[in-house]
């Protein structure tokens, strides 16, 4: 989680500081490492995706992926025979719990186990909960956590979920803001208003892109995807990078640098139409151009938080992860 306290304190681990000449630049990226690129969200024939884990994790590494979470539904799996130097799978699952009484009402939650799991385990799980209330989702939630999983909510557009769903739920680090299968097949994986309502009202999240692929062609494949800046690819050390922020999620564009410098908030990044910078309060700030590698904006003081968003011009996103500017 990226944490700046401004004029209350020095910045809290999790934001590192660089001088350049007289301003002190605090990136929310790792000093040291390089990147790493996965997909956190992936389906195989072992629940309802149409390949097998051997061909999911051979079709990403042949696109340039470094690491892929294998997530099917209610299925708990590492993979230790696929990990590899220049390649790791984490051990991982979809849970879900529905509300009946919400029209395709449900949680629908990733767990990425936080310790790395060097045997084999494959594990099929029920949900031990009564289904249909908003405790339910809760009772779910601390399950994971039990089970030593780190827990992102999936789409909650998709499964109907509220702002107040994701308000009051306790116990995930993070949120979707983009899922390639339900923006490709239902026009249901974008919730950057959720997030960012969630946001103002104090909730602290990463935001994670991912394809939750299911089809064995590109259909869902290579959609969403987060770079983690890291010093090795070993599960302890993204794992350590994904929970201090140390990543962006994309569905395009690149990142090389967010931070703070100089009471303005900065980016850099691949060639984009738009670089925003997303604030409570004040207004924040779009820029618009062509071409642009770089933005930056001054801060009132007054805001709570500072996200951006970087498009490109084909209208595929690079987001950030959101900096916390008070507690
Ligand atoms: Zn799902
Ligand atoms: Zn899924």
């Amino acid at each position: 989680m990226v944490w700046y306290n401004g004029s209350r304190g020095p910045a809290a681990p999790g934001i590192m500081e660089r001088k350049r000449g007289k301003t002190v630049k605090q990136s929310v990226f790792a000093r040291e490492g390089g990147w790493y690129k996965g997909n956190l969200h992936t389906h195989t024939t072992l629940s309802d995706g149409k390949q097998t884990p051997g061909e999911r994790v051979a079709a990403y590494k042949a696109r340039g992926y470094d690491f892929l979470a294998i997530t099917d539904h209610n299925v708990y799996a590492s993979y230790p025979e696929y990990c590899r130097e220049d390649f790791l799978v984490l051990p991982a699952v979809e849970r879900d719990a529905v509300d009946a009484s919400v029209p395709c009402g449900c949680l629908h939650v990733l767990g990425i186990s936080r310790e790395d799991v060097p045997e084999k385990v494959e594990k099929r799980l029920t949900f031990s909960g009564a289904l249909g209330t908003d405790g339910d989702y809760q009772a779910l939630l601390d399950q994971v956590e039990a089970a030593g999983q780190l827990a992102i909510i999936a789409h909650p557009v998709w499964s109907r979920m509220t702002i107040d769903h994701l308000l009051n739920l306790r116990g995930y680090i993070g949120i979707e803001i983009y899922n390639a299968t339900c923006d490709r097949r239902w026009y249901t994986g974008k919730c950057d208003y959720m997030i960012d309502s969630c946001l103002r009202k104090g909730k602290k999240a990463l935001l994670f892109a991912t394809d939750d692929c299911h089809a064995a062609d590109d259909l869902d494949r290579f959609g969403g995807w987060i770079q983690v800046k890291a010093k090795s690819l070993t599960h302890g050390e993204i794992l350590r990078q994904i929970q201090a922020g140390s990543f962006y999620a994309s569905t395009g564009p690149e990142i090389y640098d967010f931070g703070l410098e100089d009471g303005k908030v900065y980016v850099e990044c691949s060639p984009c139409a738009s670089v925003n910078f997303i604030t409570y309060e004040q207004l924040g700030r779009g820029i618009v151009g062509e071409g642009l590698t770089e933005g930056s904006h001054r801060l009132t003081g007054q805001e709570t938080f500072v996200r951006c968003e970087c498009v490109d011009k084909y209208g595929k996103i690079a987001y950030t992860n959101p900096i916390f500017l008070r507690g």
